[in-house]
């Protein structure tokens, strides 16, 4: 009996000192990761973001979103079946890459040239643009001219957190290491508003514990192209994988990713740029 219920103890720290372990993981990133597919095949290891609703989010053991199916088409046609998913957080793609921790990055992850110094890109594979999350009841935020004085949300290392700093200088602007840390701090007005791309806020404005509570301004002030972010130089796999982006397209599976994750938060795919070509491989 003692034993028991010091094995019971034992097992109820353990527990916590896993879930606190998950949560610092959430800042720390590339820490947690998790294996899924068929064994036997080829093994590859794809970053994704685990915390953005529609795009890349971990569910238990599980995970889903428009860019883990981009993914899941792409390494099915690379005939990797075993695929190891990585926590990529902005900050740390560049790094995750050329450390080889990754081989290939889908993690809302815009193609720039400030980031081709450091690693190369296939796609994009998606168009999106930067807007603003605000609560529900705020009509004071129309748009990023009337930031002025806000205190305003991102994240280190994202393009988004970048625009704010070169073009919206007199914004207080707060950096977090992942949005949904910045959707915690919007809820608790901790800061006025948060900003990234449109996909991303539509996917936490539509969470069931959000609903009513928070509004995407809706009113894009960036284009932010998706590219698959892959080892600097690897020319030959960045020509697989468009041809597997192509593929994805032509045979509709990409639109029915986009309506599968993208659809459920009501988002409106500008169709004007989306899906787009994917750049030549250099
Ligand atoms: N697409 C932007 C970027 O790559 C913002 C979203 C993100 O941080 O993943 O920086």
């Amino acid at each position: 009996m003692k034993v028991r219920q010091l094995s019971a103890v034992l097992a109820a720290s353990v527990l916590t000192l896993g879930l606190a372990a998950c949560g610092d993981s959430a800042k720390d990133g590339a820490t947690d990761s998790g294996s899924t597919g068929s064994s036997g095949g080829k093994s590859v290891k794809i970053g994704i973001k685990f915390d953005q609703p529609g795009l890349g989010l971990k569910v238990g053991s599980d995970y889903k979103g428009f860019d883990v199916d981009v993914a899941k088409y792409v390494a099915k046609e690379l005939g990797d079946s075993d695929i190891t998913w990585v926590q990529s957080p902005s900050a740390q793609r560049e790094t995750l890459l050329s450390t080889g921790q990754v081989d290939m990055i889908f993690a809302t992850y815009s193609i720039t040239d400030k980031r081709k110094e450091q690693v190369s890109f296939a796609g994009p594979y998606f168009i999106a643009g930067q807007d603003l999350l605000v609560r529900a009841d705020d009509s004071s935020i129309t748009g990023p001219d009337s930031l002025t004085g806000k205190k305003l949300c991102s994240v280190t290392g994202s393009t988004s957190a970048q625009k704010v700093k070169d073009k919206y200088p007199g914004v207080q602007l707060q950096e977090f290491g992942t949005y949904s840390e910045c959707v915690a701090a919007l809820v608790s007005k901790g800061v006025d508003a948060l900003t990234t791309d449109n996909t991303i806020l539509a996917g936490y404005a539509s969470q069931d514990q959000y609903k009513g509570k928070l509004k995407v301004v809706g009113k894009t002030f960036s284009e932010e192209r998706y590219g698959v972010g892959i080892k600097k130089g690897d020319t030959a796999l960045c020509e697989k994988i468009n041809t597997a982006l192509k593929k994805m397209v032509d045979s509709g599976d990409w639109q029915k990713a986009v309506n599968d994750n993208l659809g459920p938060a009501g988002f409106k795919v500008d169709t004007s740029v989306n899906p787009p070509k994917p750049d030549p491989c250099s």
